[in-house]
């Protein structure tokens, strides 16, 4: 039974129906994403593969169980967490999704994230990241270090997928999850002092330290 509100669950309907870009023409089933409404957490990958498209539930495959492996690294549940991606249908043949069905898809992640107002964003893999806080960052040089805009600290990380292709990023991935722990921990307590020691010049978004 699902826990999102009406107004989310009203979107996750469009989603179902949408013809918006090329993507819907070859999907099985659009993939809006799952997870309570009032999730802290949400995670944003890139899009379905075969196993999300045949089910219409965002990381069911192999990348889908390790997801689930790192969040009990840091003793959450898959059912504590929103999973989503930036487009909700699967590109054919796994291909990158293009940038015009990125922005196509847009308005549904953003909306996604102002009903459930998530504390932490987790951006998984350098399309993710691209889409939630700028082209000029990757999942290479940022994975690990939070962005706080707002109310919402965006933790750039690679998707879970690349440790499947390259396993040393496994490690990179469980340290990255141990610095989400400190962050939600930090947000439990309601912790003021965060380190700032980088600050984008023309934003207000801050890079945080916090190894
Ligand atoms: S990827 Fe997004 S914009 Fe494109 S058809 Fe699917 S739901 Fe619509």
């Amino acid at each position: 039974m699902s826990s999102l509100s009406g107004e989310l669950q009203l979107i996750h309907s469009e989603i179902l129906e949408c013809t918006k870009c090329e993507l819907h023409k070859s999907r099985t089933n659009a993939v809006p994403g799952e997870g309570p409404y009032d999730a802290k957490i949400m995670f944003v990958g890139e899009g379905p593969g075969q196993n999300e498209d045949e089910q219409g539930r965002p990381f069911v495959g192999a990348a889908g169980k390790f997801l689930t492996e790192l969040l009990e690294s840091i003793g959450l549940k898959r059912s504590d967490v929103f999973i989503t991606n930036i487009v909700k249908c699967r590109p054919p043949n796994n291909r990158a999704p293009r940038k015009s069905e990125i922005e196509a898809c847009n308005p549904y992640l953003q909306s996604q994230i102002r009903l459930i107002n998530p504390r932490i964003l987790c951006a998984l893999g350098t399309p993710a990241i691209n889409t939630l806080i700028g082209d000029e960052y990757s999942a290479s040089r940022f994975h690990g270090k939070p962005l706080t805009k707002g109310e919402i600290t965006t933790l750039p990380m690679y998707h879970p997928a690349a440790a499947l292709y390259d396993a040393s990023l496994k490690e990179t991935l469980l340290h990255d999850f141990k610095i989400l722990k400190q962050l939600l921990d930090k947000e439990k307590t309601h912790s003021p002092s965060t380190p700032k020691i980088a600050e984008r010049s023309g934003t207000k978004q801050t890079l945080e330290k916090w190894v």
